[in-house]
């Protein structure tokens, strides 16, 4: 016997997370230069980070040897002034993962469930069999959630619901009434996660006024990240919005210097600059048409795509993937998301986005 052999097989059954292969790790495997690679496999921003937020992580090396400020004081303060909410209201993460995970255990254990839907992010299943509570997976509609389906879906065991709006890895978005409906059928005793992590890239009408229903649904939460529009991926930081009482327990929850000193400074100063997110936003609509205006003229079908990455159908994926890597692209299968037929990839610059429609033509017609 070895203390392993206690371990509750709600552990045993989760399925690890798989990660965009790392540029060095391709680099390492097939003596290529990291230089040639294009990862376009894990939603990153190719635009890099804001300037803005380099100079902030340069000022902020100089106290490394320090603490971070475990309130997060003046991220929370920024935050709260360009959002509208109190800093009560706000609950820092180590990426919006590390709050989705908060989420989870605040509400999850033995003998209760988590609803929500087919194809959606990969971590609403992992936290919930990390709290040992029962996963409801509904079965998508035309790969997005199935709202109606969802509702029907509650239990009397069911304590949280999560959403992805725009979804990942299909980019689905639902829309802002069907969502609002939705939040009226939820029972008062069930939270819901509202993932935002792409809502910056929405045109503007498009985006639900998910800070307003705060007000009227105590059991909404929303999430955020610096992830993906804000170029920050690397530095984990992300946040949760909710009525104080739930932030309050929350932080309850989690670890106490939880975003770290260069990460809080990067994202207060990040969120400042528009104009960087502005041209975040305009790559992105352009290399979204530019893709599936590729992909159309390879006769390939895609999931049309709100978020930073489209899903696109090709069939073999193993082999077209293979053929991609070895041509220096990395993107990422979403088999594990019940897609066996697609690859999802990322948004790149126009010329990373022209090199994987060329290297994609190459590789499927070969
Ligand atoms: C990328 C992503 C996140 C979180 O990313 P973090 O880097 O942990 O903030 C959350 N939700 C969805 C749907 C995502 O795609």
């Amino acid at each position: 016997m070895h203390p392993i052999d206690k371990v509750p097989a709600n552990i045993r059954a989760i399925a690890p997370y798989q990660p965009g292969m790392p540029i060095t790790e391709l680099a390492r495997e097939m003596g290529q230069e990291a230089d040639d690679i294009v990862k376009l496999a894990s939603n990153e921003n190719p635009l890099g980070a804001s300037p803005r937020a380099r100079a902030a992580i340069e000022r902020a090396l100089a106290d490394v040897h320090l603490y971070p400020d475990g309130s997060g004081y003046a991220l929370k303060t920024a935050l709260a002034r360009r959002l509208g909410v109190e800093r009560e209201q706000i609950v820092l993460g180590n990426g919006s993962n590390d709050v989705l995970e908060l989420c989870a255990r605040l509400f999850l254990g033995a003998h209760t469930s988590a609803v929500y839907a087919q194809h959606a992010f990969a971590v609403y299943p992992l936290a919930t069999r990390a709290c040992a509570a029962v996963g409801v997976e509904v079965p998508a509609r035309a790969y997005g959630h199935d709202l109606e389906a969802m509702a029907a879906a509650i239990r009397d065991d069911t304590r949280l619901v999560f959403i992805a709006n725009p979804n990942n890895p299909t980019g689905t978005l639902l829309e802002s009434a069907a969502l609002h409906a939705f939040l009226q059928k939820v029972p008062a005793d069930v939270a819901i996660v509202l993932d935002e992590a792409y809502r910056e890239y929405l045109d503007e009408p498009l985006r639900a006024p998910s800070l307003e229903w705060l007000a009227e649904f105590p059991n909404l939460i929303v999430t955020r990240t610096f992830s993906k529009a804000y170029g920050l991926a690397g530095l984990r930081v992300g946040y949760a919005l909710a009525r104080p009482e739930v932030a309050d327990l929350l932080e309850r929850l989690r670890q106490p210097f939880n975003v770290n000193a260069l990460a809080l400074a990067a994202a207060e100063a990040a969120l400042d600059d528009e104009d960087f997110l502005a041209e975040s936003k305009r790559l992105n609509d352009a290399g979204l048409k530019q893709l599936t205006a590729g992909f159309r003229r390879l006769g390939l079908e895609y999931i049309p795509s709100w978020g930073n990455f489209v899903c696109v159908r090709v069939g073999e994926t193993a082999r077209v993937y293979q053929g991609l890597l070895r041509r220096g692209i990395i993107v990422r299968p979403v088999g594990n998301y019940g897609l066996p037929e697609h690859l999802r990839v990322s948004v790149g610059t126009e010329a990373q986005n022209a090199r994987l429609l060329a290297t994609l033509t190459e590789v499927v017609q070969a």
